[in-house]
């Protein structure tokens, strides 16, 4: 394959836009926002189980509230319709009046006992109300956090997308410049070996591999046409020539 030497240099060009087009790519998959706002999510569902909880039992409460309620309510009527009846004078018999204190007394403390259960309620709802306004400040909280963290990862997409819209615009420069063979071997060779395709070949070692390259070789490749397509004997990668080759 052949390549005039500044051909060669534009897919080294091209290649250092390929790279960093990959390295936006991976900032933008890695922007630690990412993990934030998971963690966030992951928080908040679980104060909404939470919420949901305590609102279920809230409710229970309130239903058992109603009926105690209802209950004394009974409880307190029919006590003071026993009472009217009492203090009417209109009941003689001695036992009628003994059956009628008893139930009162006994109405009373059903009353008492009434009475108890519906404070301990109280009291329960009280715990869960403030339960359920701990947890609805919680999630002010991080639906704050998460929208302050959805601004910046907003912020720093934004960024990327213009600086790959900038390199894109480069590439899309340079790529019609390049030979068709040339271009699809260097794809071929990105696909293979790390997204590098083309190095360029600096104080007698490749960039691609890193590797010096053996005398023979740099022999090779000092007396190969200024515009043949060389390859890394190392790592098969396109080796560009340039000044700074020590060739
Ligand atoms: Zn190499």
């Amino acid at each position: 394959m052949k390549a005039d030497p500044a051909t060669q240099l534009r897919l080294l060009d091209m290649q250092a836009i390929d790279s960093s087009l990959d390295r936006l790519a991976v900032r933008r998959r890695n922007l630690p926002e990412h993990a934030e706002i998971d963690k966030l999510d992951a928080q908040l569902a679980a104060l909404n189980d939470d919420l949901v909880r305590v609102s279920t039992q809230l409710r229970d409460l309130n239903r058992s509230q109603k009926k105690l309620d209802n209950e004394v309510d009974l409880v307190r009527s029919r006590a003071a319709r026993d009472r009217k009846r009492l203090d009417s004078g209109q009941i003689t018999s001695a036992r009628e009046l003994e059956n009628l204190q008893a139930e009162i007394a006994s109405l009373t403390r059903r009353q008492g006992v009434l009475e108890d259960e519906l404070l301990e309620l109280m009291e329960a709802a009280e715990g869960l109300e403030a339960r359920a306004g701990a947890i609805t400040a919680d999630q002010e909280r991080l639906e704050a956090e998460r929208a302050a963290s959805a601004g910046r990862r907003d912020a720093a997409l934004t960024e990327i997308d213009s600086e790959v819209a900038a390199r894109r615009a480069e590439r899309e420069a340079i790529a019609p410049t390049l030979p068709a063979d040339l271009v699809a071997l260097y794809e071929r060779l990105r696909a293979s070996s790390a997204r590098v395709g083309a190095a360029k070949l600096v104080r007698r070692s490749c960039e691609g591999c890193h590797l010096e390259l053996s005398g023979a070789d740099l022999r090779d490749l000092a007396a190969a046409p200024a515009d043949a397509v060389v390859r890394c004997e190392e790592c098969r990668r396109i080796l560009v020539r340039t000044a700074e080759s020590g060739l």
